[in-house]
């Protein structure tokens, strides 16, 4: 069985893959310097010339790039090559303020493509594979990036798109999809469609999903592995440093191996910028040592999370990553205590109930109010319908257990909570409209 798509750099040892990321990371500090004037001025208000950086032990010396930065540069003030040499543009989804838009080359192209295509062998995917994407294809990266690993695996791919779920199930069903890649909300979604219309999880060919773009937990997986009878595998990336791809699950299921033949990753404190030793939690930044058109160093992604050298069962070396809980961004302070929502989520699916909610925390009379919606199945629905004070009760005592602070519960009908095809809208944070 091929096992791996780039064996040779994918089991590389740590002294040769130090040694590689070391003189790419020197010809790409001087490739951005000679080309980004926004980044050299960021240098020299640091004081750090390009020669400073003569391997990646200097990585630490160079400043940090950040959203702000490249709002503050957008559209073409971070690209690094001419826009003849440019062939495409892909943009984020915009969840945190305004869009950032972010340039290729044919040449980031395909090594972005050939990220997503480890992606899809570490799942076990091969040329027999029929691998039916749900991402949002356009400018969201998503869609093109596994679109394209797919094709370079050689898989049969159905560039479906999100949304029109009756037609992603007809399609799934009558051609066989045994890889499915989309959101782990969309994914949820298409397998509560499926039991409704009545199909059993053998009754489908998939074996694998590769879900990402958004923080799920691990009780969030086994729900979607019962769901649809699959294993289901994370994927992280994001628009800055490619999309999809930049890191992947391997069958261990524990983390994500990230692509560090392309990406140098690093833990800092979000609050002093102090890179921190792995094992350690903090925010992830990157830097793109591959990358032509839109070649990002140290840029600082929010996601917080750990990095890990633990010694993986799939016979890579590439560092892991553990799911983030979250951007620092998503972080809700909430009657002065820190809530992810994903701590939510983990309550909401151990209680046994539907990963279906909605968060809205509002201010009233100065005093911070956190509200869960939490919506019913049909089956709980006629269940509970009688005693749903107390079922909200045991819920609210629940989270409060796991967060320190009481929420009110909300029970609801099902299906009245909008299902996203794309990026799961968590949050409602009304104090930010009434600032
Ligand atoms: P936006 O920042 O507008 O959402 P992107 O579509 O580029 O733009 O999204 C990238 C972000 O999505 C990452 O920084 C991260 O917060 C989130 N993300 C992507 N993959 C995952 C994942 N597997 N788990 C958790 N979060 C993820
Ligand atoms: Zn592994």
């Amino acid at each position: 069985m091929n096992r791996y798509w780039n064996e040779k750099i994918e089991t590389m040892e740590l002294s040769e893959m130090r040694a590689l990321q070391s003189e790419r990371l020197v010809k790409q500090v001087k490739h951005v310097c000679e080309n980004v004037p926004y980044y050299k001025d960021l240098m020299d208000k640091k004081g750090v010339k390009p020669e400073d950086i003569k391997g990646i032990e200097d990585l630490h010396k160079l400043p940090f790039i950040t959203k702000d930065d490249l709002r503050e540069a957008y559209p073409y003030g971070m690209l690094a090559k001419p826009l003849s040499e440019c062939v495409r543009i892909q943009s984020t989804s915009g969840t945190t303020g305004k869009r950032v838009v972010a340039f290729y080359t044919q040449h980031d192209i395909d090594l972005w493509e050939d990220c997503c295509a480890r992606a899809i062998v570490a799942v076990g995917g091969t040329n027999e594979d029929v691998c039916q994407v749900c991402y949002g294809y356009g400018l969201f990266t998503g869609g093109p990036g596994l679109n394209g690993g797919s094709h370079k695996v050689g898989c049969l791919t159905l560039p479906m798109s999100s949304g029109n779920t009756d037609r992603q199930i007809q399609f799934m069903m009558d051609l066989g999809a045994t890889i499915l890649c989309c959101t782990p909300s969309y994914a949820a979604y298409i397998g509560e469609s499926l039991k409704e219309k009545g199909y059993r999880p053998e009754d489908n060919k998939l074996r694998a999903g590769i879900f990402g773009a958004e923080p799920w937990t691990e009780e969030m997986r086994r729900e979607i592995e019962n769901l649809l009878g699959i294993k289901a595998y994370d994927i992280y990336g994001l628009t800055e440093t490619s999309g999809p791809g930049v890191a992947f699950e391997c069958c261990e299921q524990s983390g994500m191996h990230i692509n560090e033949d392309n990406f140098i990753p690093e833990i800092i404190n979000p609050e002093t910028g102090e890179v921190l030793p792995d094992g350690e939690k903090g925010e992830l930044v990157f830097t793109s040592i591959t990358k032509e058109a839109f070649p990002l160093l140290r840029y600082r992604t929010k996601d917080i999370c750990v990095l890990s050298r633990k010694k993986c069962s799939c016979g890579r070396t590439l560092i892991k990553m553990t799911k983030p809980m979250g951007r620092s961004d998503d972080m809700m302070i909430i009657r002065g205590v820190n809530v992810f929502p994903s701590q939510i989520e983990t309550v909401l699916l151990n209680e046994g109930y539907t990963p279906n909610y909605q968060i809205i925390v509002d201010r009233q009379n100065h005093t911070d109010t956190l509200d869960i919606n939490v919506e019913l199945s049909p089956e709980q629905f006629s269940d509970t319908i009688r005693d749903i004070a107390s079922h909200e009760k045991k819920l609210a005592s629940a989270i409060t257990t796991m967060l320190g602070i009481t929420p009110k519960v909300h029970l609801v009908a099902p299906k009245t909570i909008t299902r996203s095809e794309g990026k799961a809208v968590r949050v409602i944070d009304k104090r930010k409209l009434h600032d």
